[in-house]
Parts: C-alpha cells; structure tokens; sequence
C-alpha cells in the first residue's frame, strides 16, 4: 500500500508542482497492488470549505494524461461551486482503469478518502455510479451517497434556458425548438421539464436503449443534435465537442448544455461569438448538481434549493445582458466579473 503526498516531489518523473495545470494545494496518490487500485486525488482548494467533487473512473494512456485531468477538473470544480455559491473547495479523483470496478477496489478507494479525514468528499463521476458511492460510504464517511445530482443540474439548465429564451427571442418556451445531445441522468430530465413547457423537443443519444425508454410522446429522438436546425442546442453527453471545425456544422442560435468543458479550449468562445452563436458557459448553468449534492450538510430544505437553482438563472441572465451591451462573449464577460 502507498499513500503520498505527491504536490511537491518529482513522481513517475514528473514534477507535480510544475506541470502545465497546476495551480493546486495537494496532490495525493494511493496505490493498493493487492487490489489493483491506483487513484490520485487533487484539492484545488480548500479556502471556502472542504474540497468536493466527483471521483472517475477511467482508462487513461499515461499516468500523465489522469494527473493533467484531475488536476483540470478539480481546478473546474472550485469554479463550479463558486457559481453555485455553496462553501465549499474543489477537488477530484480519479482511478486509474485497469480492469473491472470490483468491491475490494472500492473498498480501498474508501481508505484513501479516509486517509485525507474529509478534506475531499467525494461523489460520483464517469464510470462511478451513486450505487459505488453507496457502497464506498460503508467504509468511509466522506462521500454523498444521499443524492443524484442529475436532476438538480437539469433543473438549475431548466431556469437558465427560460431565461436565455426570453433575453434572445423576447419569448418564452412555447414551440420554441431544442436539441438535446445526450439522454443520460440531466439530458431525459431537461427534455421533460422543457416539453412541459411548450418547447419541441428533439434528443439524440448514441445509446439506443436509451431513447426507447422515453415515454413522452413530444419529445422526439434524432441521429444527431450537434447539427440539427435549432433555436438552442443543449449538450448533456460528453466534453470537448466544439472545435474550430465541429462549430461550423451548428445550426442553432443558442448553446446551453450541461456537459463539463464542452469547449475544446477556452478560445473556442470567442469563435462561436464571431459567428453570431450564443455560448452559455457549462460552468455557470451546469452547478445544479452541487446545490443538490451538498443540501444535506448545508441544511437546506426543498424551497431554499429551488432558490438556489434560480438563482443560477439570475447570474446568467445578468452575464448575457453584459455580454449583448459590450458585445463579448459570455465567457468574456463571466472572466471578468468576480463570482
Ligand atoms: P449520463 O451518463 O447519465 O448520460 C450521458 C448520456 O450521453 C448517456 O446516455 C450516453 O449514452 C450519452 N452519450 C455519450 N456520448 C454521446 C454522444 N456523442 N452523442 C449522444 N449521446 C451521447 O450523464 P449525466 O449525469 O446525464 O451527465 C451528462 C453530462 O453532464 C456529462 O458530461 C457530465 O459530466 C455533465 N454533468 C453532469 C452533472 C450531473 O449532475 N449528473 C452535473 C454537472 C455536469
């Protein structure tokens, strides 16, 4: 077994505190052979409260390519729970994927969490189900095994797509068309609340299966939402989908997803701007989640959540009327206000 503080030592020939994403205050790595469990977890930081964020799950080609994720979605986490105004740091984990998700790997990874006494509190990820979490919570405390987050994030989308709607068309939802990339856990409960709503909706997901067991009649399944003719596209899959080629097959007005750093680098922003498209930033309206993982500890009832979330549609509504008065991007306009 190895548990090591790795923030300022040269490890696997890297040296930690010189790579091109830190700009962290602990980087710890844990290794258990007998189990075949190597995780790292990363506290961005931890000046507004305990690190959170969630723990993945992944095959990575290098030990390199899972140090420069968690240290870039830890440093994404302390945004994010920034935006959603909770008190609490950022931070990540990730496993590295050798093989399968047995028991004895979670119950290690529940070691590690131990060892850092709840300076990171862990929640689910890609790869990481709330069933691991829950499993993972009977050997350590630090984990929220209360909560799926999803239908928070999709609530708090809800709001912010109301609002961008009404700041971009002066109109409401009513026949408005959306497109949904993705499903999953946000994606099926954005569609609802949208189609209740009055909006067409349209979904795509690479998983069949899961468009089947879509029971609403108004909201339809397409092959592909990245380029089907809409006012709002809404990516609730995967990051990293608008490149400089993949934005010139957009034909929406709109962009307002969920999906972490959908952007494959921050200048892609600026791009969709000049090309007349509306980018919500995913690290303003996707912070739902977190106002649903931490409402427990923060005793919060069901009314202050709803608050929270529309509260998130308040920031961004104030951000897209700065951004159409100075004509920048939301993004541009988000950096330069202190959250
Ligand atoms: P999920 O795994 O429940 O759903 C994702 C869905 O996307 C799956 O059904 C998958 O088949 C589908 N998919 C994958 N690649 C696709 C592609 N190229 N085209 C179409 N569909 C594709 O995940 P989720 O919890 O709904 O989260 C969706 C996204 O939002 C993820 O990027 C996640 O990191 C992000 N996010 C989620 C939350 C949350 O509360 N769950 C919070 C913040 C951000």
């Amino acid at each position: 077994m190895i548990f090591k503080d790795i923030t300022d030592i040269n490890f696997n020939g890297i040296d930690i505190s010189s790579h091109h994403e830190f700009c962290h205050e602990k980087v710890y790595y844990y290794e258990d052979q007998n189990v075949g469990l190597k995780s790292l977890i990363a506290i961005h930081n931890s000046v507004k409260g305990p690190a959170i964020g969630g723990c993945r799950f992944k095959e990575y080609d290098s030990f390199d390519a899972g140090l420069t994720d968690v240290l870039r979605l830890s440093k994404g986490m302390t945004d994010k729970n920034n935006a959603a105004q909770i008190p609490f740091g950022g931070g990540k984990a990730v496993i590295f994927k050798h093989g399968d998700k047995s028991q004895s790997l979670l119950k290690s990874f529940a070691a590690f969490l131990n060892n850092l006494k709840g300076s990171y509190i862990s929640a689910e990820d890609i790869g990481i189900t709330l069933e691991d979490i829950k499993f993972v919570k009977k050997y350590s405390d630090y984990v929220f095994d209360n909560v799926d987050p999803g239908p928070y994030t999709a609530k708090g989308l809800f709001y912010s797509i109301e609002q961008a709607i009404n700041i971009y068309f002066s109109e409401d939802l009513q026949n408005k068309k959306i497109a949904i990339q993705g499903a999953g856990s946000v994606g099926k409960k954005l569609a609802e609340h949208l189609v209740n709503s009055g909006a067409q909706v349209y979904i795509s997901d690479i998983d069949r299966s899961k468009l089947d067991s879509i029971e609403h009649k108004n909201i339809t399944p397409i092959d592909d939402a990245l380029s089907f003719e809409c006012d709002l596209f809404s990516p609730c899959a995967v990051g990293a989908i608008f490149t400089k080629s993949s934005i010139n097959n957009l034909k929406c007005k709109i962009i307002a997803g969920g999906a972490n750093n959908q952007l494959l680098d921050a200048s892609i922003a600026k791009d969709l701007h000049d090309i007349g498209i509306v980018f919500i930033p995913d690290i303003l309206i996707n912070s739902g989640g977190v106002i649903g993982l931490t409402k427990d500890l923060l005793h919060r009832d069901e009314a202050q959540i709803e608050m929270a979330l529309k509260d998130i549609a308040k920031r961004v509504k104030g951000l897209m009327i700065s951004s159409k008065e100075n004509s920048i991007s939301i993004l541009e306009a988000l950096n330069k206000q202190t959250l």
